[in-house]
């Protein structure tokens, strides 16, 4: 039974720190967080790092700044704290050492003294007799005396986790239903290891879940296989098994699990793009969890509309051209001053301070990443304008007439954009096309872009006549 302060649902997260995470990573991360925020329980962090080569201190505090980016927030864990610290499988030493004592106790672990060219040995025999490989027990049925002997000639030993043949373990996956995994093909497992005695991934992961109350593990469906042993485990300790769930895995445009080539992207790498962290949440959060409504929402609605049953089982494709749907959702919708300092320092230095919010309103419609907002920023405020691709050619057509009109309706409504096109109109002769594309053509030197009206206001009426009358 749950304890009283205990939270209904309590999810985790517990990347090993041994690079940036990625989308793939940080999409466990996520779901994770959505189903903790969805049953109003609490998301956990754990830090696993047991691998003590591979793990770094700036793997976790870049993956800690990440998560946070994102606004996955967790609320216990390392820097939040909580009851059941400490958060990092390094400084765990000590409990899982009381964890392998019991077992031992109670002859369920035992030293494994084969070396790996034995373990290769015995595991190509058995493959080759067409059985699955397993550890084949030779050092379950040591008798003390030889145990000592071994120990004797300085052999480093693992320790093993005795697995009892004939059984089946079975469990009801959160994401693929009914699970069962006979225990003869698992076969003795290592615990601990021999370098430093350090506990090995499905123990400590293991023993850590049940003992922080995690209630539910979203976890990749490359675990798939290591849960019967983690329950195993935990049924020895007498500790509780949280509901297990395996999510499909994420492939790239051809099938194969995702990678750099195919898109794989770390989210530093989003960030330094310019994605915004809502950008990449409602895209993710939507690879391999079906939302009814393909709508940019924000955190809570994500949250409320999350849930187990729509997690798929066929693998999840990554694509692109999603993400930067949501992203220009983001754009879309982020607030003024956001998108102010999304923009950037080189933006910073070329709109007037007064501007800001008509800038950033003028053209967050029609930009993605802050190198578009740079342009539209040197659109209208460096003192010279490039006519881009085909502009140059249009301005040529609509000849030197056309803008000596065009200045003239300006200089006669310079703060009045409609006035001006009426009065163009009827001097110039030119409608539709003919007189927009030529005047969007010499004022933003584009055929393309923001309306028209705010940009003219936005480069003010000394700069918009210069760039007309330079055709005259
Ligand atoms: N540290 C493991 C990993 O990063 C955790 C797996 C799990 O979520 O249980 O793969």
């Amino acid at each position: 039974m749950r304890a009283m302060n205990s939270p209904a649902v309590k999810t985790r997260f517990a990347p090993s720190p041994t690079g940036l995470i990625h989308v793939g990573n940080v999409r466990t991360a996520l779901f994770n967080a959505l189903y903790a925020r969805h049953g109003h329980g609490v998301f956990l962090l754990r830090i696993e790092d047991t691998d003590l080569e591979r793990s770094r201190d700036e793997h976790t505090i870049a993956l800690m700044e990440d998560l946070r980016w994102l606004g996955l927030d967790w609320q216990e864990g390392p820097a939040v704290g909580g009851e059941h610290g400490p958060y990092a499988q390094s400084q765990r030493d000590e409990i899982y050492q009381r964890y392998f004592a019991l077992l031992e106790d109670e002859g369920l672990a035992y030293p494994c003294f084969c070396s790996q060219r034995e373990l290769d040995l015995s595991r190509k025999t058995q493959l080759a007799s067409g059985r699955p490989p397993r550890y084949a027990g030779t050092c379950a049925r040591l008798n003390p005396e030889e145990r000592q002997k071994r120990l004797d000639k300085g052999i480093q030993p693992t320790l093993r986790f005795r697995v009892l043949d004939g059984d089946v373990v079975r469990f009801e996956d959160l994401v693929r239903g009914p699970q069962s995994f006979a225990t003869d093909d698992i076969g003795d497992f290592v615990i601990r290891r021999s370098e430093g005695n350090s506990a090995a991934f499905f123990f400590s992961n293991a023993i850590d879940d049940a003992l922080m109350g995690v209630t539910h593990v979203l976890r990749g469906e490359d675990h798939l296989t290591n849960t019967p042993r983690q329950i195993l485990l935990q049924r020895a300790l007498s500790l509780p098994t949280p509901h297990y769930g395996h999510i499909s895995m994420i492939v790239g445009s051809d099938g194969t699990p995702l990678s750099k080539r195919s898109g794989s992207r770390s989210v530093r790498e989003l960030r330094e793009i310019g994605y915004l962290p809502l950008a990449v949440v409602n895209y993710l959060a939507r690879l391999g969890h079906h939302y009814e409504n393909n709508a940019y929402m924000a955190w809570d609605e994500l949250a409320k509309d999350f849930d187990l049953p729509k997690l798929g089982r066929s693998p999840a494709r990554y694509d692109g051209a999603q993400l930067d749907y949501y992203q220009r959702q983001a754009v879309q919708h982020a607030d003024s001053k956001t998108l102010w300092q999304w923009m950037g320092e080189a933006v910073h230095a070329l709109v007037p301070a007064a501007q800001r919010d008509d800038f950033v309103a003028a053209v967050r419609g029609n930009i993605m990443l802050p190198g578009e907002a740079l342009h539209w920023a040197r659109v209208l405020f460096a003192a010279t304008l490039a006519l881009q691709g085909e502009a140059q050619a249009v301005v040529t057509q609509a000849g030197p007439d056309f803008f000596a009109a065009a200045a003239a309706a300006h200089a006669a409504h310079p703060a009045d954009y409609a006035a001006m096109v009426e009065r163009l109109k009827r001097d110039s002769g030119a409608k539709g096309k003919n007189l927009f594309k030529p005047l969007r053509a010499a004022l933003t030197g584009e055929l393309d872009g923001p309306e028209l009206a705010p940009l003219l206001t936005l480069m003010g009426a000394e700069r918009a006549r210069a760039r007309l009358a330079r055709w005259i």
